[in-house]
């Protein structure tokens, strides 16, 4: 990993863009450099342990299987006594079951039966399924044509003892549960849970509960915000709605960064508005106010206050989750000290036209679906406007227009990022 840079070092790579229009992909590229992952480190049992990011790689303990085992219901048998070409008769000797190795001393022209998972018995390297082969009496007939060593799972085919089973960076998912507890790890070292302060600002917003004045709006953004948070697996600090005047932002900032290792703020980053908070912000911190090739959500104000990280996304509700999803998830989760992995794009093919300019990115709400013939496809959904979060609580999926194309037709492929995924 490269040394983190100073705000200042990273967005010298921006000098060649035009900062009313900076492209997603140099933004995205400036706060990856600037984002460090927190250091402390918890073992937690691995049921707890869901979720959050392995702190080291894990060296397997053991060899996974630990012996030689069979793969499937059948006979062991020596490849040394099938027959070329010709069916073979071994005496049946006795039984391996799973859990319970054979424990006599079956020799040549001898067959075990064995179920999945039970020990190969010693000099036995071979498994005919139980399918294949006639019974008569004590003694079993096996076809010819097997392979030598078929249906056996090697010892440490799965997982060689000392090689990494898992890497330190890993979000661990259910399946590294399950891996985990394999290889008899009852606990694993994990990166502290990050701390996400919170906090809208607006003159205009109420909080839920509270009777609404003309002219002002419930603040919503708080709560996008805490479910998407929370989705992320942080642990979070909501610092409710702060009033557009600069001792009340310098207040709420200065708590923030104490308790905090990141903070994540809404409004007040448009450029009507940054006359008041950018010089707020540039006396607290190393702030960036940008100004980005991107629809929704241009304004946006990144830096660092103190040791936290600071992401000042805009106001719009629909914005807000954008920016959020595309440019603070990543950095998120590179601070939880998990290796960044891009969200994958399912392709599809647009059944409607979406309108796009090129020189910016766009993300527009919008539908996935499998059709009958297996093939993706995505329709764009009704009103784009910034604001209209129901749009957005509509949509499955969000179609990124790259950087450089232009109007989408009808036919034509696009990528889109789905809301859900299997885990
Ligand atoms: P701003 O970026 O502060 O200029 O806000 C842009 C628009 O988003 C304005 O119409 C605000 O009323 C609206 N807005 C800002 N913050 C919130 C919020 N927390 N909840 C709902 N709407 C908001
Ligand atoms: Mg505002």
């Amino acid at each position: 990993m490269s040394a983190p840079q100073t705000l200042a070092e990273a967005i010298g790579c921006l000098s060649d863009c035009d900062p009313q229009a900076l492209p997603v992909a140099r933004v995205r590229e400036v706060i990856e450099r600037v984002v460090v992952p927190v250091e402390a480190v918890e073992r937690l049992a691995i049921r707890s342990a869901l979720g959050r990011v392995l702190a080291e790689d894990l060296v397997s303990p053991i060899d996974v299987p630990a012996h030689d085992n069979a793969a499937m219901d059948g006979y062991a048998v020596r490849a040394a006594d099938l027959a070329a070409g010709a069916p073979t008769v071994l005496a049946i000797a006795g039984t391996a079951l799973a859990g319970q190795p054979y424990t006599g001393s079956a020799g040549p022209g001898e067959a075990v039966r064995v179920t999945t998972g039970a020990l190969m018995p010693a000099g036995f390297d071979t498994v005919v399924i139980q399918e294949h082969v006639s019974i008569e009496g004590r003694r079993i007939v096996v076809p010819a044509g097997q392979q030598p060593g078929q249906n056996r799972r090697r010892c440490g085919e799965d997982l060689a003892r000392g090689r990494p089973a898992l890497r330190a960076g890993k979000r661990l998912i259910p399946a590294d549960l399950g891996l985990l507890a394999s290889l008899g790890f009852a606990e694993v070292p994990v990166r502290r849970r990050l701390r996400v302060a919170f906090f809208s600002t607006g003159d205009e917003l109420r909080t839920v509960g509270e009777p609404l004045a003309p002219g002002e709006v419930y603040d919503s953004n708080r709560y996008t915000i805490f479910g998407m948070l929370t989705r992320l697996g942080v642990d979070v600090i909501d610092m409710g709605v702060v009033r557009d005047d600069p001792a009340s932002l310098e207040r709420a900032v200065r708590i923030a960064a104490e308790s905090a290792d990141a903070i994540v703020s809404s409004g007040g980053v448009s450029v009507g508005e940054a006359d008041f908070t950018r010089p707020v912000m540039s006396k607290l911190g190393d702030i960036v106010f940008w100004t980005i090739a991107m629809r929704p959500g241009r304004p946006m104000a990144f830096g660092r206050i103190g040791r936290a990280s600071y992401f000042g996304l805009p106001g719009n509700p629909v914005a807000v989750m954008i920016a959020f999803y595309f440019f603070a998830r990543e950095a998120l989760l590179r601070q939880m000290g998990a290796r960044a992995e891009p969200l994958p794009y399912v392709r599809a093919r647009a059944l409607t036209a979406f309108a796009k300019r090129p020189g910016r990115t766009e993300y527009q709400r919008a539908q996935l679906a499998r059709e009958a013939d297996g093939t993706m496809t995505v329709r764009a959904l009704g009103s784009q406007g910034s604001g209209v979060l129901r749009s957005m609580s509509e949509a499955n999926c969000i179609v990124v227009l790259h950087h450089e194309r232009g109007p989408v037709a009808a036919g034509d492929e696009v990528d889109c990022v789905a809301f859900e995924g299997l885990i």
